[in-house]
C-alpha cells in the first residue's frame, strides 16, 4: 500500500505521524512511504533519516495527498495554508486516513471525510483492552503530558520540591495534589515523587487506590465509587452532589498545597469543574496549578487553555498540546502506535477490513460515505442543526 505523511499544519504543533524507525517495519511487507519534505523537522527527523530508511521525500503537501492509498496524521484535518484547501478535500475519494481526528470537535472534517467516502481511523476511539494496547496513542501521549505538567510546575514553582538539609538549614519538601490518576495523572505522581515532593493524588475510581499508593504517594480520603468507570474503561460522569463533597475535600486540603496538576476527565463530556476561583484563595502564596483538562473545558474555573492566569497569588496554566514539547519522543511513541492499528487493520491489504474486529470496528469513524460512530454521528448532526438556524 502506498502510505502519505503530511507535514502537521495546526499551529504549535510539532510532532508528525511516522518516524524513520518506523519505516523498515512497513517497507518490509512491501508499503511505499511518502513524505512531505520538512514533515519531521520540528522533531528533530530530517528529510535524509526518512530517504535513509527507505521513504520518498515530495515536494508538497497536495502531492503526497495525490500518491497516499493511507494518510497518517496526528492533528485531525483542517483548512492548509499553503494549498488553499481543506487537509480532508486533499484526500483523494475512497482513501484511507488514520489520526487523532476530534471527533467531538472537528464536525465539519468529519463530514467532508463521509462525503468523500474516506475511510478514517480515530486514535482517541481504540478500544481500551489488552490486546489494543500497543495502538494506544491518547496513553502514550497522556503518559508526555502527565510528566511535562509536573516538570513546568516545578519550574514555575518559586521554592524547591525536595526536602534538603543543609549547613544552611533544612528545607521542608513541597507538596503536590494531583486530581485524577489515570494514566496522565499517575505519571505524574511518579514524577513529583522522583523529584521528591511530598505527593497527594484523588480519583473516584477505587481501583486508584493502590496504584497511587504503590508510586509511594497518599491517596486523599474520601468516599470512591463502586460504578466510577464504564465498560469502556473510562470514568463515568459524576453526580453534582458527589462533586460538591470532593471540592470540599480538595478545599480542606488545598492551604498545604504549593502545586495541584488536574488532569480529571470524562470521556466526551466536559471536563469537571474541581477547582473554583474562591478556592485557589486557600493557596500558599506563589501556589501553582497545571489544569491538563484544559482543552475539555477545564476542571479550574479560571482555566484558559494555553494561557498562562494569575490570580490570588497563585499561578494557573492550562496548556492543551504537552506532547508537542517533546517531539522526538512524542513522534516516535505516536509513530509506533499509527503503524500498529495500520498493520492491523490491513494485515492483508488486498482484503475487505473486518469489522467484526472490536479495535476496527471502533476506531472506524467513516467509512463508505457514512458516519459509523453512533455519538459522533450524533453530534455531528447536533452541530448542523445549530449552524443552520
Ligand atoms: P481519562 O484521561 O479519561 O481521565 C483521567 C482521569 O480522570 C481518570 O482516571 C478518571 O477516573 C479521572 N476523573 C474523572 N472524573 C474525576 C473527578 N471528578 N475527580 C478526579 N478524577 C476524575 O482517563 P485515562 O487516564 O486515559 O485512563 C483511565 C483508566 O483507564 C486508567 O485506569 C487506565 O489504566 C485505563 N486504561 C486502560 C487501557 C487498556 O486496558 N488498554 C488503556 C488506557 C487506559
Amino acid at each position: 500500500m502506498r502510505i502519505g505523511v503530511p507535514r502537521e499544519i495546526r499551529k504549535g504543533e510539532t510532532r508528525v505521524a511516522l518516524a524513520p524507525a518506523s519505516i523498515p517495519v512497513l517497507r518490509k511487507k512491501n508499503h511505499e512511504v511518502y513524505v512531505e519534505t520538512g514533515a519531521g523537522t520540528a522533531s528533530l527527523m530530517p528529510d535524509e533519516e526518512y530517504e535513509k530508511a527507505g521513504a520518498t521525500v515530495m515536494r508538497t503537501a497536495q502531492e503526497v495527498y495525490e500518491a497516499a492509498q493511507t494518510v497518517l496524521k496526528v492533528q485531525s484535518p483542517g483548512p492548509h495554508p499553503g494549498a488553499g484547501r481543506h487537509e480532508a478535500e486533499m484526500l483523494r475519494e475512497g482513501t484511507a486516513l488514520i489520526g487523532f481526528l476530534a471527533p467531538f470537535t472537528n464536525s465539519e472534517a468529519i463530514r467532508i471525510l463521509a462525503q468523500r467516502r474516506i475511510t478514517s481511523f480515530s486514535m482517541e476511539f481504540i478500544p481500551r483492552i489488552t490486546r489494543a494496547q500497543s495502538m494506544d496513542a491518547l496513553s502514550a501521549m497522556a503518559t508526555l503530558a502527565g510528566y511535562k505538567a509536573v516538570i513546568i510546575a516545578a519550574d514555575r514553582l518559586p521554592r524547591l520540591f525536595p526536602l534538603l538539609t543543609t549547613a544552611a538549614g533544612t528545607i521542608a519538601p513541597a507538596t503536590v495534589l494531583v486530581l485524577g490518576a489515570g494514566v496522565a495523572g499517575l505519571q505524574a505522581v511518579a514524577t513529583a515523587k522522583r523529584l521528591g515532593a511530598r505527593v497527594e493524588a484523588f480519583d473516584p475510581r477505587p481501583a486508584v487506590k493502590e496504584q497511587v499508593e504503590s508510586l509511594g504517594a497518599v491517596f486523599v480520603p474520601m468516599e470512591t465509587l463502586e460504578d466510577a468507570q464504564t465498560a469502556g474503561g473510562y470514568a463515568k460522569e459524576q453526580s453534582e452532589e458527589f462533586l460538591d463533597r470532593e471540592r470540599d475535600t480538595i478545599a480542606a486540603r488545598l492551604p498545604k498545597c504549593n502545586v495541584v496538576v488536574t488532569t480529571a476527565q470524562v470521556f466526551g463530556k466536559r471536563a469537571p469543574l474541581l477547582i473554583t476561583e474562591d478556592m485557589m484563595k486557600l493557596m500558599p502564596r506563589g501556589a501553582v496549578i497545571v489544569d491538563l483538562a484544559a482543552e475539555q473545558g477545564g476542571n479550574c474555573a479560571l482555566t484558559r487553555a494555553n494561557e498562562w492566569v494569575e490570580q490570588h497569588g497563585v499561578t494557573l496554566y492550562g496548556p492543551t498540546n504537552l506532547p508537542a514539547t517533546v517531539p522526538i519522543n512524542a513522534s516516535q511513541m505516536y509513530s509506533k502506535t499509527v503503524v500498529t492499528l495500520f498493520e492491523h487493520l490491513y494485515k492483508d491489504p488486498s482484503k475487505r477490513l473486518d469489522f467484526e474486529d472490536e479495535i476496527t470496528r471502533s476506531a472506524c469513524l467513516t467509512h463508505d460515505g457514512r458516519i459509523r460512530n453512533d455519538l459522533v454521528r450524533q453530534a455531528v448532526d447536533e452541530r448542523k442543526e445549530i449552524e443552520s438556524k
